[in-house]
């Protein structure tokens, strides 16, 4: 590892990470279509397995999936930094399952825009119900404003917290201690550091993360 990749990464660095979604341009249909067979099967789970994405300085920024990381690499926007040994083939190639790839030309990614998304409060609260803390899958989350809109409660980090339809129906307008609910815990903000612990629990089982992530 050089020292300008140390540098890079340096977690007191002035960039931010962003665990969402928002970073990485959306592939258009026609750039997905080429490069996908009607998917089946073990390629499909393959295709949907975690990828991390770096940014030009070596800087984790985002997990995205194997189908989108492929895009990207055909666009020649990001290149492959590791790959998995299993393959995949497209019409005319087969190529290697990347594990990590790295944005070939540096983005910005400014303290406001982690993006306060749905996705991205339910990965924070790691899928868990923050009232009756029983984890659920995404669709059957809801996002809850702690101190209701009708009281001025705002769309924040620190008022929205994922939960259950259960809980939301006991709590209706009312604040968790009226309702005689307890919040799991407080909610806050995405961190460096949470960014990153969540990188590493979606990559825990990808030795080839590691040395990008700190563990
Ligand atoms: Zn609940």
């Amino acid at each position: 590892m050089s020292a300008r990749r140390l540098e890079a990464i340096d977690p007191r660095g002035r960039h931010s990470l962003e665990a969402g979604g928002s970073l990485v341009p959306n592939p258009s249909a026609n750039a997905s279509n080429r490069f996908l067979p009607p998917p089946l099967g073990r390629r499909a789970s393959m295709l949907q397995e975690p990828v991390l994405v770096l940014n030009a300085t070596y800087e984790p920024i985002n997990v995205t999936a194997v189908r989108r990381a492929m895009v990207l690499l055909l666009k020649g926007v990001a290149q492959a930094e590791e790959v998995h040994s299993a393959e995949v083939h497209s019409a005319a190639h087969s190529h290697k399952v990347p594990s990590v790839i790295r944005l070939l030309a540096y983005r910005h990614i400014p303290q406001q825009s982690r993006a306060l998304s749905r996705k991205n409060i339910l990965l924070r609260d790691r899928n868990t119900c923050q009232f009756c803390g029983r984890i659920f899958s995404s669709s059957e989350l809801t996002l809850d404003h702690v101190l209701p809109r009708s009281r001025g409660g705002r769309s924040s980090w620190e008022n929205l917290v994922a939960c259950c339809y259960h809980c939301n129906n006991t709590k209706g307008d009312r604040t968790p201690e009226e309702a005689g609910l307890k919040l799991a815990r407080r909610p806050r903000p995405f961190t460096l550091h949470t960014s990153r612990q969540l990188m590493r629990l979606i990559g825990h089982r990808d030795e080839r993360w590691r040395k990008y992530l700190f563990y």
